[in-house]
């Protein structure tokens, strides 16, 4: 997506926003146009920040009627290159900036889209309610970033992705028109669930400008451990005593092997090892959580002790104050940034039913230490929800850009293998840019033309996030 844009569309939207709703400036649109992986870099003639829906409105009309493409960003923390505009109109979010309401009797609030999550997540707290969705990247991902990716994180487990946290959306579809559809109903069977569509759609049906999102009660206990096991079946079955012994109430249930959590306590300055010099093979974070005061802990110490006594567990810290909480959790979030130091890796967003987890890594690894001896296998992530983070790091001192001509292939390997245990190649980051061929070859014609003749009903032209989705 290379062609110089119609130049009187540029013009008209400059015109339309006025000072302060557009830049060509390089330096403005430089952080915009690089993301954190380093993988994707963008280019674009112009970027438009619309303040309110009838801008976004305004500003997609004008490229409808003049074929001009869009690509929205919010956070631009996306994993998959979908934020990075490869020549189209950039359409920020950075100015839809307001929490329109927080009503703890609904338990719903409406918020615009470029509002941070943790800055949805402190709106609704304020109220004494809890906004549930939580990711490393809350303090720069956005409402909008994480509706279009359908983003999932630490608390999936409990309380859903994204999409289960939706009640209504206002968007702006490819043709200009305003879908309003903030509503606040948990029951509303009135046909097909238009905010479905746009959930996890990427920038490709519309801009999501505001939305009206569940809240849940704020819990009144919490217990935070980390679990060292000898690998990642013993943390399933681990998996299963603790949602038995809580009837639920397993917030986060995060799984680390030790090449990963190495690369952490090596790069990460200020980082802690829970178990000094022991090299436990697989860590697993807990955290229960209860609305009872005190609950969560005694639930902790009797699910450790069951353990301890079933051999299931080598080695168990539960936290004893908050620091130590932040010490564990920041082991789990600092696997990526931990990893980047040491080179290149072809990482991967993979999924499978729980229960053949175990078999998936095992498999997967063996596969490609056969196809590319000497690499490093960072496995980290949500084991709850079947969902790991798969990174094969390059061996060490290994040539970076030779390592990285390898991907495609590698990651068919594990790809494949994923497709035999009935898994998914991206459980929650997306496709993006850097997916969607590759998902080509696992969806079936049938899925796939039925969201093409989506796409094409709703937007013609084509002029929606065009190089991403299917
Ligand atoms: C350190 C780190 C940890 C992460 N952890 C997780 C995790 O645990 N779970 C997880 O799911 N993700 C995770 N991510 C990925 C990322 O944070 C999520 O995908 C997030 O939802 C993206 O939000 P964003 O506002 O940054 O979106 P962007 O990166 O700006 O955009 C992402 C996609 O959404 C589209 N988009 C953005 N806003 C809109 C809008 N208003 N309307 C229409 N389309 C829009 C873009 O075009 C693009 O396709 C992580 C990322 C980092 C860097």
């Amino acid at each position: 997506m290379n062609a110089p844009l119609p130049s009187d569309a540029l013009s008209r939207l400059k015109a339309l926003l006025g000072p302060g709703g557009w830049s060509d400036d390089p330096s403005v649109l430089a952080p915009h146009l690089s993301e954190w992986r380093g993988r994707w870099a963008g280019t674009t003639p112009l970027m438009v920040l619309p303040r309110t829906v009838e801008e976004v409105s305004a500003v997609v009309s004008i490229c409808a009627e003049t074929g001009t493409p869009i690509t929205p960003q919010g956070g631009n923390t996306g994993l998959v290159g979908g934020q990075t505009p490869q020549g189209e109109v950039l359409l920020s979010t950075g100015r839809l900036r307001a929490v329109r309401d927080v009503d703890a009797a609904d338990d719903a609030m409406v918020v615009e889209a470029g509002v941070t999550l943790l800055e949805a997540q402190q709106a609704a707290e304020a109220k004494g309610r809890l906004f549930p969705l939580s990711l490393a990247a809350e303090g720069t991902a956005t409402i909008g970033g994480n509706i279009s990716t359908n983003a999932g994180g630490v608390a999936v487990l409990r309380y859903g992705m994204m999409r289960d946290l939706v009640l209504g959306l206002e968007a702006v579809l490819p043709n200009g028109e305003i879908l309003r559809g903030l509503k606040r109903l948990r029951k509303d069977n009135t046909g097909y669930d238009l905010k479905h569509l746009l959930i996890g759609a990427e920038g490709t049906l519309g801009v999501i400008t505001a939305a009206s999102l569940k809240l849940f009660p704020l819990m009144r206990s919490r217990a935070t451990a980390v679990v060292a096991v000898e690998d990642p079946g013993r943390a399933v079955e681990l998996l299963m005593r603790a949602k038995a012994e809580t009837g639920g109430g397993v917030d986060a249930f995060e799984i680390m092997n030790r090449v990963g959590t190495g690369m952490v306590l090596r790069n990460i300055p200020g980082t802690r090892d829970p178990f000094p010099g022991q090299d436990h093979p697989w860590t697993v974070l807990i955290e229960l959580a209860s609305g009872e005061p005190g609950a969560a802990g005694a639930a902790m110490e009797r699910l450790l002790a069951q353990a301890l006594e079933a051999g299931l567990v080598l080695d168990a810290a539960v936290a004893q104050n908050e620091q130590q909480k932040r010490d564990f959790w920041r082991v789990r979030e600092d696997q990526s940034a931990g990893q980047k130091v040491e080179g290149a890796g072809w990482k991967h967003d993979i999924s499978a039913p729980v229960s053949q987890v175990p078999a998936m890594l095992a498999e997967a690894t063996a596969a490609v230490e056969r196809f590319h001896p000497g690499v490093r296998v960072a496995a980290f992530g949500h084991l709850g929800d079947g969902n790991i983070h798969y990174d094969v790091i390059m061996p060490a001192g290994a040539d970076a850009k030779a390592f990285s001509a390898r991907r495609e292939e590698g990651s068919r390997i594990v790809h494949d293998i994923v497709a035999r245990h009935e898994g998914s190649i991206s459980a929650e980051h997306g496709l993006g840019r850097a997916k969607t061929a590759e998902a080509l070859r696992y969806k079936s014609p049938v899925e796939v033309e039925a969201m093409r003749a989506i796409r094409k009903a709703l937007d013609p032209g084509r002029i929606m996030n065009p190089g991403v989705l299917f």
